[in-house]
C-alpha cells in the first residue's frame, strides 16, 4: 500500500524484511553446512504463505515447511517448485494428490505410513517420507518403542520402490528457554533414532531445529533447519541476543473522525474511562473483529501524529478511541497499532507481553478466516 492511499485498516508485510531475516538465518545454517526450510504454515504466520515462500527462496532458503496438505498444495498451485514438507494429517486424508504434487510427507505411525503408501500406489510414484520421532514433545511423532517397526516398514517400502525415506526428524519442546536440559535429552533420543534408521540401511537427512535452536544451538543444525518465527523478524530467544532480525508485519489504520470533547465525558462501552480535561479524541475504525484483542482495553497505545498515544475506554468490535490531548490530529491520518518498533510504535512483542502470550499468537491472529466455516 502507498502512504496516504491505504484502506481503513490493513496489515502491511515488508517482504524486504523477510528476505533480510531469511538471509541472516540461511547464513547461520550454511556455516554449519545445513540448508534452510522456512515454515509458512498458518498463511505464513499471518504474512501470506505464497509471498513469504517466494521471498524466502529468493533469500537463501531451499525448502518450505507447512502443517496441512492443503497448505502444501496451495503452494504448488501458486508455482512454488522447491521441496515442500507437510507434517500434520488426519487418518482419512487422501495422500495421492500430495504425492502427485511431489510434496514431502511426515509419517509418525504405521497407520499413517499405510495411508501415504496407498496414495503413492494410486499415482504410481514413490512417496517422499520424513519419519518423525517423538523425542520429548509428546505431540506428533512416533514413540521410541514403536520406532524400529516404523523404520523397518519404511525401509521395506523404499526397497519396494513405493517410498523414498528422505529424512528422520523431530521437534524441540523448550529450545526458546535458556539452557533448558530437555534440549540435550531430546538430542540424545534423536541420535538414537537416527542410528536405528542407519542400521536399517537408510541414509536419510536429519532435522530438528526451529528458530530458537537455529539461533542458539549450531550443534543441532544437522542437514536442515526449520525456522518459522525468526523469518518474520520475531525473536524467540531475546535472552540470547537480537540477531539483527527485522519484524515484517505492520498493522495500521486511518483516523476516521476527530472531535473535541469536554472534561467529564465517558468514552466507549461501559463508560470505563472519563476525560480528565477537555481533549481531542480520534476514532480509529478497527477493533476486535480485525484482530485488536479486547483484552488490550485500557492497556494499549498507538503511534499517531508523531508520538505514542493511549487508546482509551474499551476496544469495540470495529472501533477504538485514541486520546490526543491538545494536539492537532487530522482525519485520514495514519495510526500504527503495531510495527517493527523503529519509529517508536508498539510492537507485536509488546502486545504479547501485555496479554501474557507470545508474539506468534499476535501475528497469526491477524489472519482472520483461517478455519473453514461450513453450514
Ligand atoms: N517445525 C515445526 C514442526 C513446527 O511446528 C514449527 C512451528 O511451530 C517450526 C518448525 C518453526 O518453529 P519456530 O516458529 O519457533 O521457528
Amino acid at each position: 500500500a502507498q502512504d496516504g492511499a491505504f484502506p481503513r485498516a490493513e496489515v502491511v508485510v515488508d517482504l524486504d524484511a523477510v528476505r533480510h531475516n531469511v538471509g541472516l538465518l540461511a547464513d547461520r545454517a550454511n556455516r554449519s553446512g545445513a540448508r534452510t526450510m522456512v515454515v509458512v504454515k498458518a498463511d505464513g504466520y499471518g504474512h501470506g504463505a505464497v509471498q513469504v515462500a517466494r521471498a524466502a527462496l529468493e533469500a537463501g532458503a531451499s525448502w518450505i515447511g507447512v502443517c496441512h496438505l492443503d497448505e502444501a498444495l496451495a503452494l504448488r498451485r501458486a508455482g512454488v517448485t522447491a521441496p515442500v514438507l507437510s507434517w500434520l494429517h488426519v487418518p482419512d486424508e487422501d495422500f495421492a494428490p500430495a504425492v502427485a504434487a511431489d510434496v514431502d510427507l511426515s509419517v509418525s505411525s504405521l497407520r499413517a505410513l499405510d495411508a501415504v503408501l496407498a496414495g503413492a500406489r494410486a499415482v504410481g510414484r514413490p512417496a517422499r517420507l520424513h519419519l518423525k520421532i517423538d523425542t520429548g514433545l509428546c505431540r506428533n511423532g512416533c514413540p521410541p518403542d514403536h520406532w524400529p517397526e516404523l523404520v523397518a516398514a519404511a525401509a521395506a517400502a523404499q526397497a519396494a520402490g513405493e517410498a523414498e525415506v528422505v529424512a528422520v526428524w523431530s521437534h524441540l519442546a523448550a529450545a526458546d528457554e535458556p539452557n533448558h536440559p530437555s534440549v540435550d535429552a531430546q538430542a540424545e533420543r534423536f541420535a538414537a533414532a537416527y542410528d536405528v534408521a542407519r542400521a536399517a540401511g537408510l541414509t536419510p537427512i536429519r532435522h530438528i531445529s526451529n528458530s530458537a535452536a537455529l539461533l542458539t544451538r549450531p550443534d543441532l543444525h544437522f542437514d536442515l533447519v526449520r525456522p518459522g518465527v525468526a523469518a518474520y523478524g520475531l525473536n524467540p530467544v531475546p535472552w540470547a541476543g537480537d540477531f539483527g532480525l527485522r519484524p515484517a508485519m505492520t498493522f495500521r489504520a486511518r483516523v476516521a473522525f476527530v472531535k473535541r470533547v469536554p472534561a467529564g465525558e465517558a468514552v466507549s462501552y461501559g463508560r470505563t474511562w472519563v476525560t480528565p480535561k477537555d481533549t481531542t479524541l480520534a476514532l480509529v475504525p478497527t477493533g476486535y473483529a480485525d484482530g485488536v484483542p479486547r483484552a488490550l482495553s485500557g492497556r494499549m497505545e498507538v503511534w499517531l501524529a508523531g508520538r505514542r498515544r493511549p487508546v482509551v475506554g474499551r476496544v469495540c468490535m470495529d472501533q477504538i478511541v485514541v486520546d490526543c490531548g491538545d494536539d492537532p490530529v487530522a482525519e485520514g491520518e495514519e495510526v500504527v497499532l503495531f510495527g517493527p518498533g523503529d519509529r517508536g510504535e508498539p510492537t507485536a512483542q509488546e502486545w504479547a507481553d501485555t496479554l501474557g502470550t507470545i508474539h506468534y499468537e499476535i501475528v497469526t491472529g491477524m489472519v482472520r478466516p483461517r478455519v473453514v466455516r461450513t453450514t
